[in-house]
């Protein structure tokens, strides 16, 4: 087996026992992109040379016996994390040329504990976007099928680790931004609860919806970069002081006594076949593995694309307000006077749907349209959030399709934002809630590409998502199968 091959867990062990080094390790991935990147275009920015002096810094960490659980091992950062030293695009012209002086707390925490940063990789521009195609620095290939789109926003960080370029990677989710490219590359993806994960120093598209959280390769890896990255953070008020409990210790195999809700509304029309019976088949596989099966019911769930709609859009108008080429960004050459050089330097950096969005956003605030959109659309939020609780009164994990169907072709939906926008429908609910879900393999649709599955759990239970996932992948042969590039 290449090194370039193994789960983060698989590259502590070999780093612990001395079997390889994390410069090898490092070199592997390196070389692993080279190879493979041509064809996918997962990476915005590769740190080689800086990526082999972090290695050699942990090897030198690891020799003094001082490792902590990342020492040494590579990883791929979405390109929306500052990251002191080395460009933060965000995947858009606007930010092209933007270095940050500051690390974002995630990738400072992963950092300290001697993580290496491989690249930054490629997303929808300002995460906006399910297909990865909004980008200014190209679309992302599915290493399963390099005709069909990886997914979005987080579409690089789902595609490298379908690809083996990097053993891991972070990503966030606004509305299904990590849960929906992993579903569709046949990896692992939590977006754990709001305020679970700090935000400090990740661009902020809408600041009440978006969360870091992890992609991997399986389960455990999965439990090992959340505990590196959650936890309260001063610098992010809406991250939340409460105890960050031991995720591998959730780890078990067996369901008895574990209550599983299938939404009925998440199984009605416009659910491709393939995924339909992927999904039923999972059911089948946590009841035999003793969990017990409950009909539940989201009602409000046809409302949340619009609602969301609405309040993303609101709040990216306002946080996208800051990008006025004063300070840091791209500035127009054009300009004869200051409100020349804002309007023509946003024209000129921002791409079609970034600006779709700042002007439906900009709509839906202002004033006389304010009550009609966006409290109402709060208020419905409101209603959203209410199912699920209602829902986790009878029941511990809530388990669904993460997408209507498995990864579409390039340039299929692009020409209409809605049928583009209707892919997220099973994952924007969560967001609205506020809760945690997360996306495993579960199966493969008639032509080869991967299925995922998707477990909610109730806010602060990525424990619970973590046992569900990890019993049913131990179970299953899913997350073993490898795209072929
Ligand atoms: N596809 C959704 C959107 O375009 C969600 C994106 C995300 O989660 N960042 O807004």
């Amino acid at each position: 087996m290449s090194l370039f091959e193994l789960t983060l867990q698989d590259l502590r062990t070999g780093l612990d026992r001395r079997e390889f080094s994390s410069a090898e390790a490092t070199r592997a991935f390196l070389d692993r992109i080279a190879a493979t990147d041509p064809q996918l275009n997962a990476f915005i920015t590769v740190c080689a040379e800086q990526a082999l002096a972090e290695a050699a810094a942990a090897d030198r960490r690891l020799a003094a016996g001082d490792a902590a659980p990342l020492t040494g091992i590579p990883l791929a950062m979405k390109d929306i994390f500052n990251t002191a030293g080395v460009r933060t695009t965000c995947a858009s012209k606007i930010l092209a040329d933007y270095v940050s002086p500051y690390d974002a707390t995630a990738f400072a925490r992963v950092k300290a504990q001697g993580a290496v940063l491989l690249g930054k990789v490629n997303m929808d521009e300002f995460a906006m976007g399910s297909s990865n195609e909004n980008s200014a620095f190209g679309a992302v290939r599915n290493p399963w099928d390099t005709a069909c789109v990886p997914g979005g926003s987080s579409g690089g960080s789902a595609a490298c680790v379908a690809a083996r370029q990097a053993p891991a990677a972070l990503g966030t989710d606004t509305g299904g931004s990590i849960r929906q490219p992993a579903a569709h590359c046949g990896v692992v993806g939590l977006k754990p609860t709001y305020g679970r994960v700090s935000r400090f120093g990740v661009i902020a598209y809408a600041s009440s919806l978006d969360q870091v959280g992890p992609v991997t390769i399986d389960v455990r890896d999965c439990a090992l970069l959340l505990q590196a990255i959650a936890g309260h953070d001063p610098l992010d008020s809406t991250s939340v002081d409460t105890p960050v409990p031991d995720y591998a210790a959730a780890l078990r195999t067996g369901l008895e006594g574990v209550r599983i809700g299938l939404p009925k509304e998440y199984f009605g029309e416009g659910l491709d076949t393939d995924v339909r019976r992927a999904v039923e088949q999972a059911v089948a596989t946590c009841r035999d593995l003793g969990a017990e099966i409950r009909e539940v019911s989201l009602p409000h769930t046809g409302y949340a694309v619009a609602c969301y709609y609405l309040i993303a859009t609101a709040e990216a108008s306002s946080n996208l307000a800051r990008y006025d080429s004063v300070r840091f960004g791209h500035r127009t050459a054009a300009a004869g006077n200051l409100i020349e050089t804002y309007s023509r330097s946003r024209d000129e950096g921002f791409g079609a749907e970034v600006k779709r969005r700042i002007m439906l956003g900009t709509y839906a605030l202002s004033s006389g349209y304010y009550d009609a959109y966006y409290l109402k659309a709060q208020k419905v939020r409101t209603l959203i959030r209410q199912d699920f609780l209602d829902a986790f009164e009878t029941v511990d994990v809530i388990l669904g399709p993460v997408a209507p169907t498995p990864a579409f072709r390039l340039n299929e939906k692009t020409a209409d934002p809605l049928q583009m926008y209707l892919s997220d429908i099973f994952t924007i609910p969560v967001n609205l809630a506020g809760t945690c879900a997360l996306s495993l393999p579960c199966g493969f649709s008639g032509s080869g590409l991967p299925i995922g599955l998707q477990l909610i759990g109730k806010p602060f239970a990525e424990s619970d998502l973590l046992h569900v996932a990890y019993a049913f992948e131990q179970a299953t042969e899913w997350h073993k199968r490898r795209a072929a590039i």
